[in-house]
């Protein structure tokens, strides 16, 4: 456990033993840093514009580098200290009073892919942080709940490309350094602003709604990966349609040969991250489709616990499923079958319990194929739209998703939902086989 002595001056903050004093909301985040990829050392200077939801005798900040300085409105801290967390402890000249806004700078230094896989690397120096913890690259509040604005600038020397979250401005140049001006359209929690520095392809359009998608391809791979990100607006109007609207103002779309196989595809709001575009074994346009949905499902509504994490990961699997249908490449009561087939005697694939989140992209998309089908197209329909409707900026548990899909079909769905979710066989022939998936059903209606 590290817990250096920030600056010469001050005393060491007795160590939080209960994860931190953060009782304060962070309006917006102005981040600075310079990234130098030939060294990997960041240079930080943030400012953050927070209010005291508590008297605050001393506040933390989430911060894994090392912190220089500090400055509550201009004036020096009375001490900071590094601690042992990734934290970094503030002790104000005076107590802060509750409900009073006030502005923390902090400088800070350290190179962020030290021990930390969050901090993706390739061979060429280019970085991309991939679920970040808060504090990797600037300082921050890691309470999920507090969200704000984020503005970005980020200088990386000339023929170096620095992309983020949100909307970008124009991009200055001086000498042998460019700075990149990223702010964000819709106030986000802190682990989800990202920083991406590559020797990259930038390619600027638009959805059919308007919004802006950029799109980043690794250096010389653009021909290659185009033919994937070419997908995205049809994608869009896709999951659109079935969604709902799309909920941010801005996309931006990463598709880039880290070629590191530890670094997994991902959705962070308002961005998706293709680490390995070049890996065609595990690559194909359905993986773009899915990642997409997390826009909605994973992002938009995000569940409250990891052992809910059907709520995002079967919904995103599941328009796995729906995309190929909905190009006309894809019968998806014949895909059911096959893959009831190839699981049927496989004792460990049904031990995996949705509720436990096992099995969440396996069995997943199977539960949820058999549940449109027993509750029908149209209340199918109307739950995939109703939930990121509903449940916009909360956090709900599974059992909401029951209630809602009872409520919208109109059925007692208490033992489907046992035999899908909560057990740990495979479904018995009345919830495995529902609706038209009835053997000799789809026959019937085809003669
Ligand atoms: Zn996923």
């Amino acid at each position: 456990m590290e817990s250096a002595l920030a600056s010469p001056t001050s005393a060491p903050a007795p160590a939080p033993a209960d994860g931190g004093v953060r009782a304060y909301d962070v309006a917006g985040y102005h981040v600075k840093v310079t990234y130098d990829p030939g060294s990997s050392q960041l240079e930080g200077d943030t400012e953050v514009a927070a209010e005291a939801t508590a008297d605050l005798a001393r506040f933390d900040m989430d911060l894994a580098l090392t912190a220089r300085s500090v400055e509550i409105d201009g004036k020096p801290a009375k001490s900071f200290a590094k601690s042992g967390d990734g934290s970094v402890t503030v002790i104000p000249e005076e107590k802060i009073e509750k409900g009073r806004t006030f502005q923390v700078r902090v400088r800070y230094d350290g190179n962020p892919g030290h021990d930390n896989p969050s901090w993706a690397k390739s061979e060429d120096g280019s970085v991309i942080t991939v679920l970040a913890p808060v504090g990797t690259w600037f300082p921050g509040n890691d309470n999920q709940d507090d969200t704000a604005d984020f503005q970005l600038s980020a200088t990386v020397p000339h023929g170096w490309t620095a992309v983020s979250s949100g909307q970008e401005e124009p991009v200055r140049r001086d000498g042998a350094w460019s700075t990149f001006h990223w702010s964000s359209t819709d106030p986000l929690p802190a682990n989800r602003a990202l920083l991406g520095v590559g020797k990259w392809d930038v390619e600027r359009t638009k959805l059919s709604d308007g919004t802006p998608l950029t799109t980043v391809y690794s250096a010389g791979r653009k021909g290659e990966f185009k033919k994937y990100a070419d997908q995205q607006q049809k994608m869009m109007d896709f999951l659109t349609q079935k969604f709902g609207d799309y909920p941010y103002g801005t996309l931006v779309s990463f598709f880039l040969d880290l070629a590191s196989d530890d670094v997994p595809n991902l959705a962070s709001q308002g961005a998706v991250i293709f680490p390995n575009a070049e890996d065609e074994r595990f690559f194909d346009s359905t993986v773009v489709a899915h990642e997409l949905a997390h826009q909605w499902y994973g992002m938009l509504v995000e569940e409250a616990h990891q052992r809910d994490m059907c709520l995002s990961e079967c919904f995103a699997s599941y328009a796995q499923w729906m995309w190929p249908e909905f190009s006309g490449q894809q019968d998806l009561d014949a895909k059911y079958r096959q893959e009831i087939e190839q699981y049927k005697s496989d004792d460990e694939f049904w031990k995996q319990k949705l509720s436990d989140g096992a099995g969440v992209y396996t069995k997943g998309p199977i539960m949820l194929h058999a549940l449109r089908r027993q509750i029908g197209e149209a209340a199918f329909g109307e739950v995939l739209k109703q939930w990121p409707a509903r449940y916009s900026g909360k956090a709900p548990v599974w059992a909401e998703m029951e209630k809602l899909v009872q409520e919208v079909s109109g059925q007692d769905l208490q033992g489907f939902f046992d035999a899908w979710i909560r057990s740990d066989r495979i479904p018995e022939d009345a919830y495995l086989w529902p609706g038209t998936l009835k053997p000799g059903a789809t026959a019937l209606s085809r003669s």
